[in-house]
């Protein structure tokens, strides 16, 4: 498929891969819809979020077609698979996950409905507003549900 630049600093195929299962990204065909909902993601969520920053940003998960979202045992209504939402993280100081979790939960959740940082798995997954999603704003210690921190959201 035809590559192009989204924004200042992101590809369309930065969001076609899988951190975990690449052989299986490499056959990601996405639709003009898919490619709509990634430019959305980027425009209004990583672009700003690496202006804010000026960090390079990494898709580790992008847009995942059902098979690759069983592989990384994603969940059966993944925004992934909507090309909504993306896990991201940044090669720099290990605080300045934090940090990005902090900013976009005080700046962001106007644009963001699902917004769940992993420290764990130094990710921070985010979707951008898609109508009857469910809104979150979380921390996940683990993978145990129970270490889940909960932040209240408008809207
Ligand atoms: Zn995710």
């Amino acid at each position: 498929m035809k590559d192009f630049k989204l924004t200042d600093h992101f590809w369309l195929h930065e969001f076609l891969v899988s951190r975990d299962h690449p052989e299986l990204a490499e056959s990601l065909n996405p639709t003009e819809y898919h490619i709509r909902n990634i430019y959305i993601q980027c425009a209004y969520i990583w672009q700003p979020v690496r202006d804010r920053l000026d960090v390079p940003i990494i898709i580790g998960s992008g847009y995942r077609d059902p098979a690759l979202n069983t592989a990384v045992g994603g969940s059966p209504n993944s925004l992934h698979m909507d090309a909504s939402a993306s896990d991201a993280f940044v090669i720099a100081h290990p605080n300045i996950m934090r940090g990005m979790f902090i900013m976009m939960r005080d700046e962001m959740m106007d644009r963001i409905s699902q917004l769940i940082w992993y420290p764990y798995k130094n990710m921070i997954h985010a979707a951008s507003l898609v109508h009857g999603a469910w809104r979150c704003c979380q921390i996940r210690h683990e993978a145990n549900p129970l270490t889940w921190e909960h932040f209240d959201i408008e809207g």
